[in-house]
């Protein structure tokens, strides 16, 4: 008789693990107790799972009402998680005709109460991984994911990863670096130009070539222990051409304009008074490229599994914010709720928008309780400063005139009243789609030193991208692949490894230097984390600004004159400097005891700082 239910037993298993064949995948694949909003989506994939009923076998978890489309292959099921139920795992059973067809264990953990969020106390790194360094040269390639590596190609994937930041996270500490931001390392299992991790074929799945989910938790956690945050990049307005639901679509209206209708890229006419129906729907239902489908975020499925994929990840992985690409491209009452949904579970987690916008009004638009947004309020926090990007790079490129050289920056700060907060906009001077600063500066060490000095003092959160501490080169226009190119000394085969003192170079060590002692000076100082700014008109070549608090006070000069050194009058600060004694000058080390006047070599940045 026992011999009878052992065989019973595993004839059943066995039918029930044959049935589970026609589960494909439960998203989210878990989830935890103890969330503010208690009700949960499970999206389900499977053959003809539409017309299955599912059950959980214990009772705790309840199941408010099931959704079946037109697709038989999908079931969306709405769960009500109440306070009464405990973590633990529970049996989710598809019945049809009284027999289970399918099951899934369902797991529930406890929710953390970890502490989140970036500010302008920190400097963010950003890191395209399969550029930075390969860790794990076993991982390259990988049987189940279509492109292979090649290093030969600028286009093609290197062979970076996860393990390889994981490496270097004491070299970034060093240099000053407190949060670092990934370009998206989830699965992109497309054909071609798949290292850049921007046409996304699984939300739920770390790219094989970059490790997997538990080293990427691995990869915060050890951030963490550090003192570094870390800010995942993260995808709402489309997806890959290879991703696997464009196989088998839940609804013809999951994505927008199938024909491959491409948008226009411009962000503009989402504000603009005057723009036409056709540009605007150009614009946000158009492809971003013909590989990556525009997600339609206005089908409510979408809208909820799109907002519980970055939960998910929230919690799964434990890091402080997030940076979503394309902010504008997506529907915007949709990022508002996926905004305030994302805040109310976690309210000291930051998100950052991308807009990649040319003007302050119109970036000023998606920045949360807008001031210039006529009603619309995006929820999100904080945005790329592009018009501030712009006026950096072209101010210290052009002659100084009325409009043009500094002033460029001086009337960008102007327009800050535009902002609700421009204190939280991210700023940068060349990120993973721009020339590379070094090389739009011509390769000037001397401008580069300023825009570098401006970016680590100026309002706002600083970003800097991999390489610019070593000033690497590379202009976009001669291709993608040479603004991304390899940090050197990240593959053992390298020639040099610029990680170290000795396999830099003379002009690296340089750049290095500056940045090292700037990013680790910053990192104490009050009035450049907390503090407010006030500038003065550029005169003669010469622009100064102040970060300041009530006990503090960083003075910034920028003379922008290729030849002449110039004498700044000290008189017109007295605002300011009077309040002070002596100031210490941050980039030679000196004290600085004359405040009557300031001398400032030609092309040059000087940073002062005063204390009480
Ligand atoms: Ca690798």
């Amino acid at each position: 008789m026992k011999y009878l239910v052992t065989i019973l037993i595993s004839m059943l298993m066995m039918s029930v693990s044959a049935q589970n064949e026609r589960l494909n995948r439960i998203e989210p694949p878990n989830w935890w107790t103890g969330m503010k909003d208690n009700s949960l989506q499970l999206l389900v994939h499977g053959e003809n799972i539409g017309q299955t009923m599912p059950e959980f076998k214990n009772g705790e978890i309840k199941i408010v009402d099931v959704h079946r489309l037109k697709n038989n292959n999908y079931l969306f099921i709405d769960l009500e998680i109440g306070s009464n139920v405990k973590p633990g795992t529970y049996n989710l059973q598809f019945i049809e005709n009284g027999k289970i067809t399918a099951e899934y264990d369902y797991n529930l953990s406890e929710k953390s109460d970890k502490k989140r969020g970036f500010s302008a106390a920190d400097l963010i790194y950003l890191v395209m991984p399969d550029r930075f360094a390969n860790g794990n040269p076993k991982n390259d390639s990988h049987p189940d994911m279509i492109e292979k590596a090649d290093r030969t190609n600028p286009n093609g994937r290197h062979g970076g990863d996860l393990q390889g930041i994981i490496n270097h996270l004491d070299y970034l500490k060093d240099l000053g670096m407190t949060a670092l931001w990934l370009n998206p390392f989830f699965e992109n299992n497309m054909d071609d130009y798949s290292y850049h991790g921007y046409a996304i074929t699984d939300f739920y799945n770390t790219d094989a070539r970059f490790g997997d989910n538990d080293l990427y938790k691995k990869l915060v956690d050890e951030s963490h222990n550090k003192g570094m945050k870390v800010i995942m990049d993260v995808v709402v307005n489309h997806c890959g051409i290879n991703h696997w639901w464009m196989k088998d679509l839940p609804s013809e209206d999951w994505i927008n304009s199938h024909k491959k209708f491409q948008t226009n890229y411009r962000g503009s006419v989402i504000a603009d008074p005057h723009a036409s129906k056709y540009d605007r729907n150009k614009f946000s239902s158009g492809w971003f490229v013909e590989t990556m489908p525009d997600l339609n975020q206005n089908n409510k499925f979408l809208a909820k599994y799109l907002i519980q994929n970055m939960i998910w990840w929230i919690e799964f992985s434990g890091i402080d914010g997030l940076r979503m690409d394309t902010q504008p491209y997506a529907e915007k009452d949709f990022v508002a709720r996926y905004a305030q949904r994302i805040r109310e579970e976690y309210p000291d987690f930051t998100i950052l928008g991308e807009t990649w916008l040319q003007k302050v009004a119109l970036t000023a638009y998606f920045q949360e309780n807008s001031p210039v947004s006529q009603g619309y309020n995006s929820h999100i926090p904080t945005n790329t400063d592009f018009p501030l990007y712009y006026a950096i790079k072209d101010g210290l490129n052009q002659e100084d005139g009325w409009t043009s050289g500094l002033a460029q920056i001086y009337y960008v700060l102007a327009r800050d009243f535009l902002y609700n907060d421009p204190f939280q906009n991210v700023i940068f001077i060349d990120n993973h789609d721009l020339d590379r600063f070094y090389s739009s500066v011509d390769e000037d060490m001397r401008k580069y030193k300023m825009g570098l000095g401006i970016l680590l003092t100026m309002r706002g959160i600083p970003m800097l991208y991999y390489g610019d501490e070593i000033a690497m080169t590379g202009l976009e226009h001669t291709g993608h692949g040479n603004i991304r190119k390899d940090f050197p000394g990240g593959w053992k085969e390298d020639e040099r490894n610029a990680f170290t003192e000795k396999g830099r170079t003379e002009r690296e060590n340089e750049a290095f230097d500056f940045i090292r002692k700037l990013a680790n000076w910053r990192q104490s100082s009050e009035a450049i984390s907390k503090g407010g700014l006030t500038h003065f008109v550029p005169d003669n070549n010469t622009y100064v600004y102040f970060r300041h608090t009530d006990n503090e006070a960083v003075m910034v000069i920028l003379n922008n004159n290729p030849e002449k050194d110039r004498t700044i009058d000290g008189e017109r600060f007295e605002e300011i400097l009077s309040q002070y004694g002596t100031g210490k000058d941050i980039l030679t080390g000196n004290t600085v005891t004359d405040k009557n006047t300031f001398n400032i070599k030609a092309k040059s940045i000087r940073i002062i700082e005063f204390k009480k």
